[in-house]
């Protein structure tokens, strides 16, 4: 069984901080925070639109310390949350008493699982954390958030879904993959979300090279290899288009990946002509 998902469907996507970021990390500048909606716009769009979208995906600029500033935006997570939306967070590395504030609204959290020192110093600007304050994070998210997910997948087992990217280090795949994947195996996730960097116009990144194909496909044959017996892998939606997505999608299906957010035509092609069973998705791949 595969799974495609088309998240534009039926999910919204939401900043809750506007365009701004503390951060402004050198593979996203901000940038995609310009391509979310804004609260005032998710309320008129599920005012205008009733029973159309089905979920929101919670994200926003960053604070310094890493995090949206969930706290400051509850009414808002409030009033959709009555509205019978599901919410996804993609918030960041939230305290204790955040996460606890969250949890009665919870569906799902899309966690950044970050294991390498140079991407969160570097790229993120984090000076101060470490892979230990993301793995510390993730794991009292799933402690605090807990619950068994009833579905006709089993999929994923906790609401806790992390997402590692590889190549955030201005394309470069290295030893702090190798370690995030590693480590996701010690933990043993149910569901690991993969994305893949992208160079992204008006980013301090914007010129550099994509992501070498055959070192990411060796870094997702690592995590099967490393983490198949208790985990399902997707390919999330940041991933780069056209020939190397093509490319790319045909290769991790052949790995064992069973999850593609938006898959390529070439991949779709392949699926058809092997009479592979597909379910169709259209929420983020997280909310299976
Ligand atoms: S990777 Fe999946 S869960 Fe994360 S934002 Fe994309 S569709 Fe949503």
């Amino acid at each position: 069984m595969l799974y495609f998902f088309y998240p534009s469907r039926e999910t919204l996507e939401v900043s809750l901080t506007g365009t701004s970021c503390a951060l402004n990390c050198n593979h996203c500048n901000a940038q995609y925070l310009s391509r979310m909606k804004t609260k005032e716009e998710i309320l008129q769009i599920l005012e205008k639109n009733p029973g159309r979208f089905k979920s929101i995906l919670i994200s926003g600029g960053s604070t310094p310390e890493g995090k949206v500033p969930i706290l400051q935006h509850m009414d808002f997570i409030q009033k959709v949350y009555s509205m019978g939306i599901k919410l996804n967070f993609h918030t960041g590395l939230l305290t204790e008493e955040e996460i606890r504030a969250i949890k009665p609204y919870v569906e799902r959290i899309s966690f950044d699982f970050v294991y390498d020192d140079r991407v969160i110093q570097d790229v993120y600007h984090l000076k101060d954390k470490t892979k230990e304050d993301f793995e510390k994070t993730y794991l009292l998210m799933r402690r605090i958030i807990g619950g068994r997910i009833e579905n006709e997948e089993g999929l994923p087992q906790s609401r806790v879904v992390p997402h590692i990217t590889l190549g955030l280090k201005c394309g470069e795949v290295d030893q702090g993959e190798e370690d995030t994947i590693d480590e996701l195996a010690f933990i043993k996730p149910t569901l690991i979300v993969i994305d893949v960097f992208i160079p992204t116009k008006g980013t301090p990144y914007e010129n550099c090279p994509l992501p070498n194909l055959d070192k990411v496909l060796k870094m997702i044959d690592k995590a099967y290899r490393r983490t198949s017996r208790t985990t399902t892998l997707f390919l999330g939606c940041m991933r780069p288009f056209g020939e190397y997505r093509e490319r790319l999608d045909v290769e991790a299906y052949k790995l064992g990946v069973k999850g593609f957010v938006l898959p390529s035509k070439a991949l779709r092609d392949l699926v058809k002509e092997k009479g592979e069973e597909v379910r169709i998705f259209n929420e983020c791949c997280a909310l299976i």
